[in-house]
């Protein structure tokens, strides 16, 4: 008998391959154990005895011994940036210790400082800091171990940060300075504290990392090194948490991308800034917008933050805090008021932007939808997603799917599995309806639901994520195969690349991720103990195990 292609199977665009994987289980092909590529693309998914006839002589053969082929991780949200980098000396205080048991780390800092510079420094949770039997302030502990030089260390979260009396200085605020827009300047009857939430912390980033020297080669190396962990844990395209273009972050992205160390597909988004000249942000985005899928480098969306965060009390609600320390502010705070976000996401339509946008309280889910459905009213085609969605109110959960947003969910932490947000039971309130996280609900409302990391906020691999997404009962996705979509296609989606990549089809980027084992039959634990062997991106091998040592 004469085999044709068609006799046995075959499934292929080219007879050509110029590489072929043999010998593996193919995800969502069941009857498919080989898979080849031409020139970085899928043209082959079929049997092993298939996969005999499309080979030639030149053909790469990658034997994988029984592993499985997967589309490669799409994380939506990930500081991949920032998350590996040592820009500013890394001043690092605790995570746990109190406002006067962080005197010996700042005193640590102060000796390895270099003296007439900013300090610049993470690590410790506002909480921690903030109490009232302490007899100094945290702008005083500062003050006494840095008296002649400007210090900004950036809470965990980022959310806020921890100033001296020269940061302070450095952008002029003083009691009598209103608070900027997004932003808290705490005080206590009327003392400055050195505390500065959400957008007056981040003016005084900016400050502080644009007076430092060498910081080009640092955000360099560190953003090379936070793609080879992301290399390492299988993905293949990242959306990114967020480019601040006003610190040279767009230089250094490209000049990775012209070096060829660009090792995964990365859609940059340049952060939209709460203040400051709306007119010259809108030109740069025009100017450096890009959206060639076959380029690894993509520039079509923008990160834009609608409010703050839940334990600073700066996460938009509906209904007032019980517990805040921002009295004057009862239902927390925007970044960008709805009025604002509207007039942005149609000026960026206009010039080809979508927008991924930081949402966090059932406030700023509402107003962020609002801002969406005048944006598609007003003719925007554009793909946009919600991230974080910690709190959604009940009448919002339907908008999702009829407005095509996309919902964004970190779970690589383990808190997730807890059905009770503690912090928000003593900030908000007892709500017995209200679910944090409601991933599982937004789920059953058709909702395109993806998972991501928010690295380095959480834990970077998508596994972890997967497992805890299906450990949550019902307040989780209902099966593996919802999450593994849920990072992997339904990112994809939010990106504007899932006819690009996501799943394994014929045409597609040949991305991959070469897991030990199949995990579509694994429990959540065992999934978490699987292995990443292999990362393909376009055809490229850019993650081997085999030739990691560790
Ligand atoms: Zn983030």
């Amino acid at each position: 008998m004469l085999l044709t292609a068609a006799s046995i199977g075959v499934n292929a665009t080219a007879v050509n391959v110029d590489t072929l994987f043999t010998s593996a289980t193919v995800y969502g092909h069941p009857n498919a154990e080989s898979v080849g590529i031409s020139d970085g693309i899928i043209t082959f998914i079929g049997t092993s005895q298939a996969g005999r006839l499309v080979k030639n002589a030149d053909t790469e053969i990658i034997d994988l011994r029984g592993a499985a082929l997967f589309p490669g991780f799409v994380d939506n949200h990930n500081h991949v940036f920032e998350a590996a980098s040592e820009v500013g000396g890394g001043c690092e205080v605790s995570a746990k210790a109190s406002l006067l048991e962080q005197i010996p780390y700042l005193q640590f800092c102060r000796q390895h400082a270099k003296r007439g510079q900013w300090v610049i420094g993470y690590g410790h949770y506002l909480e921690s800091i903030l109490s009232d039997d302490d007899e100094m302030t945290p702008l005083e502990v500062l003050d006494s171990i840095f008296p002649d030089q400007p210090v900004v260390i950036m809470e965990q979260t980022s959310h806020s940060m921890w100033v001296n009396s020269q940061a302070l200085a450095s952008v002029g605020f003083t009691l009598k300075t209103d608070d900027p827009q997004g932003g808290v300047i705490l005080k206590d009857d009327d003392v400055m504290l050195g505390i500065l939430l959400d957008n007056a912390g981040d003016l005084v980033m900016e400050k502080a990392w644009n007076s430092l020297k060498g910081k080009f080669n640092q955000s360099y190396d560190g953003l090379i090194s936070g793609l080879q962990a992301v290399a390492a844990n299988g993905i293949t395209t990242v959306g990114d948490g967020r480019l601040y273009w006003k610190r040279g972050w767009y230089d250094v992205w490209r000049t990775v991308e012209k070096d060829g160390d660009l090792t995964a597909r990365v859609s940059i988004r340049p952060w939209v800034y709460p203040e400051g000249d709306k007119q010259a942000q809108l030109a740069f985005f025009k100017k450096i917008r890009r959206d060639n899928p076959t380029q690894r480098l993509l520039v079509n969306q923008v990160k834009l933050y609608s409010d703050g965060l839940l334990e600073n009390g700066t996460a938009k609600m509906l209904a007032p805090y019980q517990e805040t320390i921002i009295p004057q502010y009862p239902h927390g705070i925007n970044y960008i008021s709805q009025r604002d976000m509207q007039w942005w996401l149609q000026q960026l339509s206009a010039i080809g932007y979508g927008a991924h946008i930081h949402t966090i309280g059932d406030g700023g889910v509402h107003e962020s939808l609002n801002a969406i459905e005048a944006a598609k009213q007003a003719g925007s085609t554009q793909d946009y997603a919600l991230t974080h969605v910690e709190f959604v109110d009940r009448a919002d959960l339907t908008r999702f799917k009829s407005l095509g947003v996309t919902a964004d969910f970190q779970l690589g932490s383990d808190h997730v599995l807890h059905a009770e947000n503690k912090t928000a039971t003593r900030l908000l309130g007892k709500h017995p309806e209200r679910d944090a996280i409601p991933i599982g609900k937004l789920y059953r409302q058709g909702a395109n639901v993806s998972l991501s990391s928010d690295w380095n906020v959480n834990p970077l691999s998508p596994l972890t994520a997967i497992a805890n997404a299906v450990s949550m009962g019902t307040r989780g996705l209902p099966s593996l195969a919802a999450a593994i979509d849920a990072y992997t296609i339904n990112p994809a989606k939010s990106l504007g690349l899932d006819e690009v990549t996501g799943s394994i089809e014929l045409g597609k980027s040949a991305d991959f991720a070469v897991l030990s084992t199949d995990i579509s039959n694994l429990s959540p634990r065992q999934i978490k103990k699987t292995q990443v062997l292999m990362t393909v991106l376009q055809g490229e091998i850019v993650y081997d195990a085999a030739k990691t040592s560790h």
